[in-house]
């Protein structure tokens, strides 16, 4: 397998394709996304800035989240509530989850083969794949009985 390239460096090359600055403010949100070890969501990130009285508008921190997304800095997770949930991706890479209806637990998984099969099925309809958010619900062992 590929040495994963350095976040940092990929998060900048997309700015510089997309034609846009790694400004301070961008430094800044990349910085705290890194250092969230749980699920949030684009308020509860703009939250921790504003408790820490540093001054970054909450439309940057919706506008820097699909661009972190598409870099890989960051991958789609499960929370409760409507809105888009994260987390950083770990060193130990890209998982998906399993919610459980019952009493919400999240369960964390890797699939190689699931992962393969959404390149191949990618590539069979010619879909230039960016990221996925692969969620399945159900009941949790415990919720079960
Ligand atoms: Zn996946
Ligand atoms: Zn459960």
């Amino acid at each position: 397998m590929q040495k994963p390239k350095d976040q940092l460096e990929v998060f900048k090359e997309l700015l510089t394709r997309k034609g846009l600055k790694y400004t301070h403010e961008r430094e800044s949100i990349y910085e705290e996304v890194r250092a969230i070890n749980h699920h949030f969501n684009a308020d509860s990130l703009y939250e921790r800035f504003k408790k820490r009285g540093e001054r970054i508008a909450r439309a940057t921190v919706y506008r820097n989240l699909p661009l972190l997304l598409e870099s890989g800095v960051v991958q789609k997770s499960a929370g409760n509530g409507k809105r888009d949930f994260y987390e950083r991706t770990r060193t130990k890479g890209h998982h998906d989850h399993m919610v459980c209806l019952g009493c919400r637990k999240i369960i964390e998984f890797h699939s190689d083969e699931l992962e393969q099969i959404q390149e191949q099925l990618s590539r069979k309809y010619k879909f230039k794949l960016v990221f996925h958010d692969h969620r399945l619900f159900g009941y949790c062992e415990k919720c079960q009985s």
